[in-house]
């Protein structure tokens, strides 16, 4: 029997890749461009810091973590989100002041597979750590936006919300406990466990949306300090051109969020993967952690389901393809190293073979032009074909990068 890659997770492999490497590199680009950091952190953590910071009461913690014991018996859980881990190693350096970093890598998460619904998915993400200020959610928020609209998911909108702090959440999660206890026979079995520990949670169950359509909302239980929060969130967002909408029941999965709530929805992917990213603000996480008081905010995005909602059709992979012949074979690797030093993206066969052999795998490769190294190379010239149109040229060689760079 042949080996497959586990269930629920992927291989990602040209030509489809080529999004998946523009997806990864617009993302490392955008995020310097806002003054993130690269931030890398395990793969896995003790259990424990997911526990308490993604919360217990969530169906992440409670039944989609993978989880094992070490050979010394310690409990490690592969991570199912970025935020916990990139907290705890925020306060194990010394939590000072603030710290603005960008990620990206796998997650791990134990669901039932289906398109953008994998065991093992790619997430981007950011924190901004350290401020409680509305400009650092707007910035966060305007980020994420301007990120999935420059890689072309179609129909991007952001839905926000407030979901308060210890000061106003405690009265709104007792509205909506007593809400929620009148209905308590509409009520899923999940969503009745859920009640008990926190009933913010049932307001995210799939099965009893119908039920909760209508429940209180956070948004009209906020305290000043919360509501004044959210204006400012509101105004910046509104300056900087980010188009939103309220969505008062919007909670997100993860028990860690105050304030802030945030989720990106497209209109590419099923009706119930439409959220191709999100995030909020968290300022008990830290303390959660057993760290000290450090407010923060971030977002986190799915590859899987971008990559699912952009075009497939993307930039060739190659500028140029060098055919070699077999007089000038030790030429045409010569010319592709120089072609390489400048930046240009360039490959050959490493073999000989015949010209429509070596045409093919241009075209298979998704090189935009080929350079012969011909007879023509004795008076210093290639033979230089564009695969689009199949016109070509006879230049110097040292008008190639010239002549490239037109095309
Ligand atoms: P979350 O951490 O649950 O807020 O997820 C943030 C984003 O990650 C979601 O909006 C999805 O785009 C993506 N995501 C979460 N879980 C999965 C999964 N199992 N498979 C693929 N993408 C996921």
């Amino acid at each position: 029997m042949s080996l497959r890659a586990p269930k629920g997770t992927d291989d990602i492999l040209p030509p489809h890749s080529r999004v998946w490497r523009r997806l990864l590199s617009t993302w490392e680009s955008m995020a310097e461009a806002y003054g993130y950091d690269l931030i890398m952190v395990p793969f896995f953590e003790s259990t424990e810091v997911f526990n308490r910071g993604v919360g217990e009461s969530t169906e992440v913690v409670q039944k989609q973590m993978y989880t094992f014991e070490d050979k010394k018996g310690r409990s490690l859980t592969l991570r199912p989100e970025g935020t916990a881990g990139v907290v705890r190693a925020f306060i194990q350096a010394g939590a000072q002041g603030v710290m603005k970093v960008a990620y990206s890598g796998a997650m791990f998460r134990y669901e039932q597979p289906q398109a953008g619904r994998r065991r093992q998915f790619y997430q981007v993400g950011l924190e901004y750590l350290g401020t409680d200020a509305a400009d650092a959610d707007a910035e966060v928020i305007e980020l994420g936006y301007r990120y999935l609209t420059a890689t072309g998911v179609p129909d991007v909108t952001v839905q926000l919300n407030s979901l308060g702090d210890d000061e106003c959440r405690p009265t709104y999660i007792e509205a909506l406990r007593a809400w929620l206890e009148e209905r308590r026979g509409l009520l899923c079995q999940d969503s009745l466990r859920t009640l008990e520990m926190n009933p913010m949670r049932v307001l995210d169950c799939k099965v009893c949306a119908g039920v909760v359509a209508d429940a209180p909302s956070p948004i009209d239980y906020l305290c000043e300090a919360c509501q004044t929060h959210l204006s400012e969130v509101r105004s910046r967002l509104d300056s900087a051109g980010v188009p939103y909408r309220l969505a008062p029941r919007l909670v997100r999965g993860l028990d860690y969020y105050t304030r802030t709530a945030f989720e990106y929805v497209g209109s590419a992917l099923d009706a119930a993967q439409t959220a191709v990213g999100g995030g909020g603000r968290y300022d008990g996480l830290a303390e959660l952690l057993g760290g000290p008081p450090v407010p923060g905010v971030g977002l986190a995005l799915g590859v899987d389901r971008i990559a699912l909602s952009v075009p497939d059709a993307v930039d060739p992979a190659l500028d140029v393809f060098v055919v070699n012949t077999d007089r000038y074979r030790a030429e045409a690797r010569a010319l592709l190293s120089t072609l390489r030093a400048t930046g240009i993206r360039s490959d050959g066969l490493p073999d000989q073979r015949s010209l429509k052999a070596q045409f093919k795998a241009a075209d298979r490769r998704g090189a935009v032009a080929v350079i012969v190294v011909g007879d023509e190379w004795e008076s210093g010239q290639v033979v230089a074909k564009r695969l689009d149109d199949g016109s070509q040229v006879v230049i110097g060689s040292e008008e190639i990068v010239t002549w490239l760079k037109s095309l």
